[in-house]
């Protein structure tokens, strides 16, 4: 169950991955895009950390809508909406609740998902973020009492299924099939969020 001390720590967790893979993350976006995703995520994630430790709240989805405005305003690039829709998704879904039991945590990451593909205009199989928040979002809502090597897992299997994709979407589908065989960099730092989330309810 998530409560606010929960999703708090889950978003320092994360910050400090993206400061960790700061130089990963971007290495991955030099071969199929412009080189800047760690950078991006790195400045994001530490303004939102900023954000939420000058804050008091009272439930899991304030927390998730300061972490999705701060997102969306503090990161330039594609994956600042990105990400910032999928928050936005996951505060509204929680909406109201104290604590977020599995059940209702995968149906909001469900959202989430649907979030980042209205947002993006893309699908799964499009070599995106999509294709680790789709699979995770459906393995939780098969196992709503999922463990954290359940979330962790199926969001690197996700992360690593990325490689071979062909980008159609975003500044990689510019590659083409050049953008083969590199990771793609928005479902690292996807994978790095939920391996925080993951580290976080161990
Ligand atoms: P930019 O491409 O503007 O430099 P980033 O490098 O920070 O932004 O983020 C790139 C990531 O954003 C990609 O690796 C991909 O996961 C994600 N992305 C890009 N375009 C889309 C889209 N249309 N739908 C979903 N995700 C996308
Ligand atoms: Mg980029
Ligand atoms: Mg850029």
């Amino acid at each position: 169950k998530l409560d606010v001390n929960t999703v708090i720590d889950w978003m320092k967790r994360t910050n400090e991955k993206m400061q960790e893979n700061k130089s990963y993350l971007t290495t991955l976006d030099q071969p199929i895009g412009d080189g800047d995703h760690g950078i991006n995520m790195a400045r994001g994630f530490q303004e939102v950390e900023n954000k939420i430790s000058q804050g008091t709240y009272e439930t899991p989805a304030d927390v998730l809508k300061d972490v999705a405005m701060t997102l969306m305003s503090k990161v330039g690039g594609a994956s600042g909406p990105l990400f910032g829709s999928a928050f936005l998704k996951l505060s509204t879904a929680v909406k109201g609740t104290d604590t977020v039991d599995g059940e209702l945590f995968a149906k909001a990451l469900d959202q989430a998902a649907a979030g980042v593909k209205q947002r993006g205009k893309a699908d799964i199989g499009e070599k995106t973020m999509i294709d680790v928040w789709v699979p995770v979002a459906e393995a939780l809502k098969e196992e709503p009492n999922f463990s954290a090597e359940l979330l962790e897992d199926t969001a690197k299997q996700a992360m690593e299924n990325t490689k071979e994709m062909l980008a159609t979407k975003g500044r990689a589908a510019y590659f083409k099939e050049r953008s083969q065989g590199h990771i793609d960099p928005g479902s690292a730092s996807s994978f790095y969020l939920f391996e925080a989330l993951s580290d976080v309810i161990k």
